[in-house]
């Protein structure tokens, strides 16, 4: 199944497509990940993405086009994958259908203080275990980061751009007929969310 998760920032895509791949056995594919890589290893794509994603803003179309178009010609995709944080903006969801159709877009939807208090407490380990300071606190000898763009300032920057380049997918997958909301706020478990995801498939 061709799967993905739209939703602000922090909402919880990476923590539930992370579960699904679990359950059903298909790849994840990340852009924010394989930025964050190509950044680590200092490649070109590495380079040119670095200053926006510190800003909180997106990486231009063409270079985040290309990186997953790259990663979509690879066999382990063949029967389905799980996209999580593109497309991001109508130019990389066209290109996107000039490539493949999705089965289904899973929108998460939750209020901004959610995010923000999500995005704040927001912990990352080195195997990609995500961690949250009050709900999900790290083992002591866990070590762990904090995203740069996790910070206050970068965080309303993601907000606001989310707003204005993000939300215009949600008509149009919702015209598309793939559109499944999930209420993914602070009253309700991970456990409640997944499933609800999972019944949506
Ligand atoms: P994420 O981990 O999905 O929150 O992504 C972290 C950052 O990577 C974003 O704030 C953007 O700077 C960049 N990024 C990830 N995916 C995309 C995308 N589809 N389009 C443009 N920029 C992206």
């Amino acid at each position: 199944m061709k799967i993905m998760m739209l939703g602000a920032p922090g909402v919880g895509k990476g923590t539930i497509a992370k579960r699904l791949v679990a359950r059903y056995n298909t790849p994840q594919l990340s852009t924010g990940d394989m930025l964050r890589e190509a950044v680590k290893g200092g490649t070109e794509v590495g380079l040119q993405a670095k200053g926006y994603m510190d800003a909180g803003e997106l990486v231009p179309d063409d270079v985040v086009i290309g990186v997953i178009g790259e990663r979509l010609k690879r066999p382990d995709v063949n029967d389905g994958f799980i996209l999580d944080g593109y497309p991001r903006t109508i130019p990389q969801a066209e290109a996107l259908a000039a490539i493949t159709d999705l089965d289904v877009v899973i929108r998460l939807t939750a209020s901004d203080e959610t995010i923000v208090e999500r995005l704040s407490g927001r912990r990352i380990a080195e195997d990609g275990t995500i961690y949250h300071i009050k709900n999900f606190p790290p083992p002591p000898d866990v070590k762990v980061i904090q995203r740069d763009d996790d910070k206050e300032q970068a965080i309303r920057q993601r907000l606001f751009v989310y707003r204005k380049q993000t939300a215009p997918l949600v008509e149009y997958y919702r015209d598309k007929g793939a559109l499944k909301d999930i209420d993914a706020d602070a009253s309700r478990t991970v456990d409640e969310i997944f499933e609800d995801c999972c019944s949506v498939l």
